[in-house]
């Protein structure tokens, strides 16, 4: 597609604030300032998302509330990786029939990956009537028309079409506070991998221009934000839409550039187009944090062929003694799937020994959940749940023992780490970010919060370090 197809027009971002306008008009004509409950599901790209929505919200008059008895306007974000979120969103929905009850004038939105699958759009068209709005990921930026619409018409609306996908620079946006933010680089993809949902309801890949990006970083570098997070469905094939060369290692080293005291991350990576370039600039960025989290999948080379994931546990294992040998702190974290269709239990196997062989700091692992739409959920798949649930607890029994390991290691040293939240907890009153992203639980005063300083592990377990402020 053109590339000034897929960029929304300022025309119509202008269209958008005007139906912005119109809204903030109606709710001060009824004299109420709107309360607004934005619930997020799913992914870094979702918060994103919501943060975007939350900041055409508050354009238009709302302020915000955790309580949808008090929600005027109500919008779940919803994701479709796995049928237990799908679930769990029709729950809420359940719920809010009583909400509505309480406040006629409610108005509520089902909206992201979920919300974009037509099985769910007629779901819901037939059975929860109460929902005033269903709009995907590709009309978000369309968000304030459409909740126009539902204004005007008092009648239900419904936007779905199967788009390519669109870039909006410029949507309002309300972050959640000032110590982190998620900048999306790209949207979309185009891999196909024949378990995943996602490029039927996120469109084709298409990434915002590098200076749009650097702009937006750089303004929250100087606004002091100490960790930004590049997100896309599979970063590493960024810029291949791009009328100039640009790829991520490029705009990583574009993005090093910019002064200021913060880290940068970055997700989803997809194993095939990662390279050794990529590490490379890596290794020579201060800005960029020795965290990689490369999604491997399996360890067979036949379930990853039938998964449509173009490379093998060889060219796998390269890539990370590359990474490993150019970033020798390098916290490399996974995804792992057990149970794909047809898998048997020696393949199975091979994935634990490949877990082993790696030694990840950390690994997230799922049992596969078949997702309608996609071509492994057509595919033969005769081990019952309950053997591929023991697969699954011989791969966590290996991976918690090599975190627990690994983490033990930090124990005495001295770290820069973000203090970036409160527990609650009275013990560890505290939580932190090592530079390579691992979880730190530690004592001291809140004072902290915000910025990097030097703790010192005093413990360890499998999933987290514990620590003192030293600074
Ligand atoms: S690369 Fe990631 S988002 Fe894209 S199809 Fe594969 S698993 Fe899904």
């Amino acid at each position: 597609m053109e590339r000034e197809n897929v960029l929304v027009s300022a025309a119509d971002m202008a269209r958008q604030q005007d139906f912005t306008a119109k809204i903030k008009a109606i709710h001060h004509q009824r004299g109420q300032q709107p309360k607004a409950l934005v619930d997020t599901y799913g992914c870094q790209q979702n918060v994103a998302d919501s943060q975007n929505i939350m900041g055409m919200l508050a354009a238009m008059g709302c302020t915000f509330t955790d309580d949808a008895y008090q929600a005027d306007i109500v919008v779940l974000n919803t994701c479709a990786i796995r049928d237990h979120a799908e679930q769990r969103v029709f729950g809420t929905l359940g719920t809010l029939t009583h909400t509505k009850k309480a406040n006629p004038r409610q108005i509520i939105c089902l909206c992201g990956c979920m919300a974009q699958r037509k099985e769910v759009a007629d779901r819901v068209r037939r059975s929860y009537r109460h929902v005033d709005l269903v709009f995907g990921p590709q009309a978000l930026w369309r968000f304030p028309e459409l909740l126009y619409q539902v204004y005007s018409r008092s009648g239900r609306v419904f936007s779905i079409e199967d788009e390519h996908g669109a870039i909006a620079e410029g949507m309002p946006v309300v972050r959640e506070g000032r110590t982190r933010a998620w900048v999306s680089i790209m949207y979309g993809c185009n891999n196909f991998c024949s378990y995943c949902i996602v490029p039927y309801v996120r469109g084709r890949e298409r990434s915002r221009d590098p200076e749009a990006i650097l702009s937006e970083v750089g303004q929250l570098a100087a606004e002091g934000y100490k960790e930004i997070t590049l997100l896309g469905q599979n970063v590493n094939s960024y810029g291949k839409d791009l009328p100039e060369k640009w790829d991520f290692a490029d705009l990583l080293a574009a993005i090093d550039e910019i002064p200021g005291d913060y880290l940068i991350r970055f997700m989803s990576s997809q194993p095939k187009d990662a390279t050794h370039k990529l590490f490379d600039t890596m290794a020579r960025c201060r800005h960029v944090a020795p965290q990689l989290h490369l999604p491997v999948q399996s360890g067979s080379d036949r379930v990853l062929r039938a998964m449509n994931r173009p490379y093998d546990r060889a060219q796998y294992l390269e890539l990370i003694t590359y990474a490993r040998a150019v970033m020798p702190d390098l916290v490399l974290t996974s995804d792992v799937i057990i149970g794909f269709p047809g898998e048997t239990e020696a393949e199975a196997m091979e994935t634990v020994q490949l877990v082993e062989e790696v030694q990840f700091d950390a690994l997230f692992t799922f049992i596969f959940s078949p997702r309608p739409g996609t071509p492994a959920a057509r595919m033969e798949d005769p081990v019952p749940r309950s053997e591929k649930q023991k697969w699954f607890d011989r791969l966590c029994d290996a991976q918690n023992a090599i975190s627990e390991t690994i983490h033990r290691r930090y124990v005495g040293q001295t770290l820069r780490c973000l203090v970036d939240g409160e527990t609650g907890d009275s013990r560890w009153p505290l939580s932190a970010r090592t530079a390579g992203g691992r979880l730190v639980h530690l004592t001291g005063d809140s004072a902290a919060l915000g910025d990097y300083h030097n703790i010192r592990i005093t413990d360890s377990n499998t999933w987290a370090l514990f620590g003192e402020l030293v600074d």
